[in-house]
């Protein structure tokens, strides 16, 4: 089915894809639910909202504010529900969400809520998805900088009830860990049938990402901009055809490094970019707007063509 559906996607021109391929379930929420459910929102999240930026450090208290709500499947459902409305009315081809999520942090760390109560909740928005004829596929997303017994952590709490829905393993976070370290914990991912990511040259440098690619044999990589200031790693991020999710505008708000966004020198040197949301229940972002940047970052109609078949061929959503 999923091959049928990369052939029968038609070039947008000016339509968008309708493939979020990288937004984290907990930094989703819908801002009017949660103001409805917060006693009150602090300053820092409303002015992300009204698209201000905002320290780092704000954005990691509004992550958490928004992340702590998620204490119900009700609210769970919601959040797959915003995600999933965040895609374009009017777009192209098949219609997808690669949605990470980080049981460990709200079962285990911050004890939100069950892994059940969890897992029913992004079900039941995963059913709600498929209503509107839109996939949906979760990614684990383990901790980076809290090293590898995070990773373990998670795949001891997942291992004996991972729903089908569940296709994937991330590291996210700070990319403080090497990733040689990390190489086991992928490998025992694999062993559970997951495919692998990692975020990747985002707040760490862009040898971070050839560690991702040589040492832990990853072929997605989440963000990646980093790659921009070393022509031998965009070399290999073309060579290995890996796979790269960008968000724009979460990149421009959380990267000092990049002035403008890199997605024109990745795809002239033959990375397979494609975009995603990010966070956009705190920087405030839509997949329309993602394009739309996209667009006036790369200028031609050949580029936004490359865009949309990299978006579906590389959304584990569709393939898996
Ligand atoms: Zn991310």
């Amino acid at each position: 089915m999923n091959d049928e559906m990369s052939e029968m996607s038609e070039p947008p021109k000016s339509q968008p894809t309708g493939i979020d391929r990288h937004v984290h379930l907990e930094g989703s929420v819908d801002p009017d639910w949660a103001r409805s459910q917060a006693a009150s929102v602090p300053d820092a999240l409303e002015a992300f909202w009204r698209g201000q930026a905002m320290p780092f450090t704000d954005f990691i208290d509004s992550f958490f504010f928004i992340t702590d709500l998620l204490t119900s499947s009700d609210a769970v459902r919601r959040a797959v529900n915003a995600v999933v409305g965040r895609l374009p009315k009017n777009c192209g081809g098949p219609k997808g969400v690669d949605l990470w999520c980080s049981p460990q942090t709200l079962v285990v760390d911050r004890k939100l809520l069950s892994l059940n109560e969890l897992w029913k909740g992004i079900e039941q928005g995963i059913s709600d998805a498929r209503e509107q004829g839109v996939s949906v596929a979760v990614i684990l997303d383990a901790v980076n900088n809290f090293g590898i017994v995070n990773g373990h952590t998670l795949l001891d709490l997942v291992a004996g009830d991972m729903p089908p829905f569940v296709v994937g393993f991330s590291t996210g976070g700070l990319e403080r860990v090497p990733f040689r370290q990390w190489a086991p914990v992928f490998d025992r991912a694999r062993a559970l049938g997951l495919r692998c990511a990692a975020h990747a040259g985002e707040n760490g440098p862009a040898s971070n990402i050839r560690e991702a690619i040589e040492e832990a044999n990853l072929n997605r990589i989440v963000h990646a901009v980093r790659a921009a200031e070393d022509p031998s790693i965009l070399e290999l991020l073309a060579e290995r055809e890996i796979a790269v999710d960008v968000c724009i505008t979460s990149n421009l708000a959380l990267v000092p490094e990049i002035k403008r966004h890199p997605i024109k020198i990745m795809m002239d040197a033959g990375v397979r970019c494609a975009l995603g949301t990010d966070d956009p229940g705190v920087i405030y972002t839509d997949l329309g707007n993602e394009w739309r940047r996209a667009a006036e970052l790369l200028e031609n109609d050949s580029y936004m063509e490359r865009l949309f078949q990299n978006s579906v061929q590389g959304a584990w959503c569709l393939n898996h």
